[in-house]
């Protein structure tokens, strides 16, 4: 039997979708698993590996979502696995806190090579992007003295109460939930499909409604996904990062960066900032960084990460070593395939070939993203007003042609492509034929 990356390329449906094995599988979840988790495809997995997941009844799909962005080297990519097995046979936990251990050190060392800025930088480690994201405020705000927080519109930060806070979209994420943490403010963001404005004028948009309303001296702390992720994939004109971050700096405000998509070469670079030189203050990582096993963290200047009390950070789990094992198998496998290069070549691939599409179908409104993350916004031709129903009918007729595809948006009217950065063109080209003649089966229907 194959496995991971030895897992024959292909795309092959050979029961109906889903199959006698996804259903029976179903059937149990429903009987066990609390309802409240959705299921953006009706498969489960058996293996998976290159650009390829297998389901229960033998069926191949082409993957295109990378499971949100965090098999960036492919599942079970070799070296993840055999440096996690590895430290799995010598400790599998001590907490970092109790008695230290390399692996989490060496992880650190990489993060504060690898993200933007050349000054002396930190890192602390946690087990998931909205654990990182809540570190980075407590960070920024003891930092500064200070306690409001801003976000942006479309934003997307987790799911805890203080990262729910920080998201924008209600549903699924914040309905029913709150009252949700005080001090947290949303201004306008740069979303050139939908505003006329450029990166510099959105950047001055923005910071007039933080002055107005929340005042420089009260904020601790500006977060911004550099491109945005479950907003759909926005990227803002080019200006807006840097006038941000620079306010930032002139305020004595903690401007931090979420990279938990767009981080770890997925945009064809390492991470999103590094297209416009911006250097945030304090940098989030999560999704990419360890080849699919749970791992997060917060990097950043030296002097902000230190200014917390000691103890003040930390919890059980955080930095598992097997984890930190698996993220140093990962982080070596991008540097050696140049898995950032690799993203820019699927970015143009993938640009080119909807390009096209759209050029054809009139209710693609924009084609955006940068490297391996690239989406689609549909919207009804000459008005803009999103077609939330669309994207979803299509990502449900692609896995009856067994590829696996994902939407996005506040107003849930994009598809957003995030293939493995190890997928190969042909697997790539073959996703995206099964996705145009979807369109075209769809708008003919
Ligand atoms: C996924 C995501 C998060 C939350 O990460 P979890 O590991 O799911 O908690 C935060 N920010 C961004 C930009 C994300 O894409």
């Amino acid at each position: 039997m194959n496995f991971g990356p030895d897992l024959p390329q292909k795309r092959e449906v050979v029961t109906e979708i889903p199959g006698p094995n996804s259903k029976a599988l179903a059937d149990r979840r429903k009987a066990a698993v609390s309802s409240a988790l959705g299921a953006a495809v009706p498969i489960y997995a058996d293996r998976a590996g290159g650009g390829v997941i297998v389901d229960v009844d033998g069926n191949s799909f082409i993957d295109l979502g990378a499971g949100i962005a965090v098999v960036n080297v492919g599942n079970s990519a070799p070296k993840v696995v055999e440096q996690l097995a590895e430290q799995a046979h010598k400790l599998t936990h001590t907490c970092f806190m109790v008695a230290g251990y390399e692996p989490y050190i060496e992880v650190c060392e990489h993060l504060n090579r690898l993200t933007p800025g050349d000054y002396d930088k930190h890192s602390a480690l946690f087990n998931s992007g909205a654990e990182a994201v809540e570190n980075a405020i407590k960070i920024a705000r003891a930092h500064t003295g200070r306690n409001a927080v801003v976000a942006v519109e479309h934003a997307y930060h987790g799911r805890t109460n203080l990262t729910m806070a920080l998201t924008a979209k209600n549903m699924p994420y914040k309905h029913s939930f709150g009252p949700f943490a005080s001090e947290v403010y949303r201004v306008p963001t740069s979303y050139p499909l939908r505003d006329e404005l450029d990166g510099p004028q959105a950047a001055e948009r923005a910071i007039a409604r933080i002055e107005a309303e929340v005042g420089a001296t009260n904020l601790a702390a500006v977060i911004i996904e550099p491109i945005q992720g479950e907003g759909g994939f926005i990227v803002p004109a080019a200006g807006f990062l840097p006038a941000m971050a620079q306010w930032c700096t002139d305020n004595g405000v903690v401007f931090i960066a979420d990279e938990i998509q767009t981080g770890f070469c997925r945009t064809g670079e390492w991470f999103a900032c590094d297209h416009e030189g911006v250097v945030p203050d304090l940098i989030t990582t999560a999704k990419g960084i360890a080849g699919g096993m749970p791992l997060a963290a917060v990097t950043g200047r030296a002097e902000i990460m230190d200014s917390v009390h000691v103890g003040g950070l930390g919890g059980t789990y955080g930095g598992n070593p097997v984890a930190c094992a698996a993220a140093l198998g990962a982080i070596a496998t991008m540097e050696e395939q140049d898995l950032a290069g690799r993203a820019q070549q699927l970015g143009t691939l993938m640009m080119d070939r909807l390009n096209a599409l759209a050029e054809k179908f009139d209710v693609i409104a924009q084609v955006r993203g940068r490297g391996a993350m690239v989406a689609i916004e549909f919207a009804e031709p000459g008005t803009l007003k999103p077609l939330p129903d669309l994207p979803k009918a299509l990502a449900a007729r692609c896995t009856q042609e067994g590829v696996v595809i994902l939407t996005a948006g506040t107003f849930g009217n994009v598809i957003r492509l995030l293939p493995p950065l190890v997928i190969s063109d042909e697997l790539l080209i073959e996703g995206l034929d099964v996705l145009a003649d979807a369109l075209a089966a769809e708008l003919s229907a």
